[in-house]
């Protein structure tokens, strides 16, 4: 796992949850700035957009912000008309990595720059940089978590396990997994992880559109299928909404008692619902990615991009999108559990005692 780091990230202001709809701004000639994201269904995303509009708006932009529902159509549709608007460039978050070839090829004959946001812009040389997590990493955290929680190192177990990952058309739901796997594999060799289900491989544990309820589903045939007389030590959960599943699924068959405890279970994305989850002691930890801070990067690839300046990256190696490697900036996600979330994200200002019913 390749440390990254950050220079300068100044903060930007406090994430707006909720407040920020689609949006066409006017303000500012600066140039302008086409912003597509996933889904407003996701905390995160919603916190992405308001932060990357209001910080470009200071700074003398006009922004378009679109969000397309989880609906790839409507994605390709929303692109195609912030090209016809006349954008100059692109900040794109996509629902599916593969799906947007044709509508950047338009793009780039149209001479706008394209900066994949979060996610990969798989299979389309027409990517020109990359402002993300370290994805890796991501899964190294969530998976080394479950190794202390279980003192694995100390050669402890053998313990239950099962493995839950992300959507598989998105390329950051697989390098997870090779993150998670990075530090599992040995544990799984040595017999001190055993997934009674036998399902390990990314194709077997991926979730849809990281849906909750699909992860719950699964987790209810896993239960039945294998653990009537076993007892589930930990869950490697990808993301908070399908630990939240997860754990509804559990707690159906009488796990979340004194006698018989949730296992640990990880998550990603620091939403308001996971931190609660792990404040009243039923999720165990969670990935803190600070959006403030990935909308910084990006903008200020932005900057250097309408400056003719050398655009700000930090490797230039990993992120290879099938027919290029892209020039990337990673920002560090960050552990937290029940110990930091108080230093982590409400010292920091991301939430607000408030926001987490405190
Ligand atoms: C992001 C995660 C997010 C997930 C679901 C991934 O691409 O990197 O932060 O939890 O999508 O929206």
């Amino acid at each position: 796992w390749k440390k990254s780091f950050l220079t300068a990230a100044t903060l930007v202001s406090a994430v707006a949850l909720g407040a920020c709809g689609d949006s066409e701004a006017t303000t500012g000639d600066a140039g302008y700035v086409g912003i597509a994201m996933p889904t407003k269904s996701a905390e995160r995303w919603i916190a992405d957009g308001t932060n990357m509009v209001t910080e470009l708006e200071k700074l003398g932009y006009k922004t378009d912000l679109q969000y397309g529902e989880d609906k790839v159509e409507n994605q390709v549709a929303q692109i195609e008309n912030m090209i016809t608007k006349g954008v100059d460039v692109l900040v794109i978050a996509s629902i599916d990595g593969s799906a947007l070839t044709d509508v950047l090829g338009k793009a780039a004959d149209e001479g706008i720059e394209v900066i994949a946001y979060d996610r990969l812009l798989m299979n389309s040389e027409h990517v020109d940089y990359y402002a993300t997590f370290d994805n890796f990493g991501v899964g190294v955290l969530q998976a080394s978590y479950i190794e202390d929680a279980l003192n694995l190192s100390e050669g402890e177990g053998p313990y239950n396990i099962e493995l839950f990952g992300g959507s598989p058309d998105d390329n950051n739901a697989l390098i997870n997994y090779n993150g998670v796997m990075s530090v599992f594999q040995q544990y799984i060799e040595s017999g001190q992880l055993v997934i009674p289900s036998e399902q390990t491989k990314f194709n077997q544990i991926a979730t849809l559109r990281w849906d909750g309820s699909t992860a719950q589903a699964r987790m209810d045939n896993l239960l039945s299928a294998n653990y009537t007389d076993k007892t589930l030590d930990a869950v490697l959960s990808p993301y908070d909404p399908i630990s939240l599943g997860i754990i509804s699924s559990l707690k159906g068959v009488g796990y979340g008692s004194a006698e018989k405890p949730l296992p640990v279970i990880t998550g990603q994305d620091g939403t308001q619902a996971g931190v609660k989850s792990i404040i009243a002691g039923e999720q165990t930890q969670t990935i803190f990615k600070d959006t403030r801070i990935l909308a910084q990067n990006t903008i200020e690839m932005i900057e250097a991009i309408f400056n003719e300046e050398e655009v700000p990256v930090n490797d230039t190696e990993t992120y290879d999108n099938g027919v290029k490697v892209v020039p990337t900036y990673l920002a560090n996600p960050v552990s937290v559990d029940k110990e930091n979330y108080q230093a982590e994200l409400i010292d920091t200002e991301y939430y607000s005692e408030k926001d987490l019913g405190l």
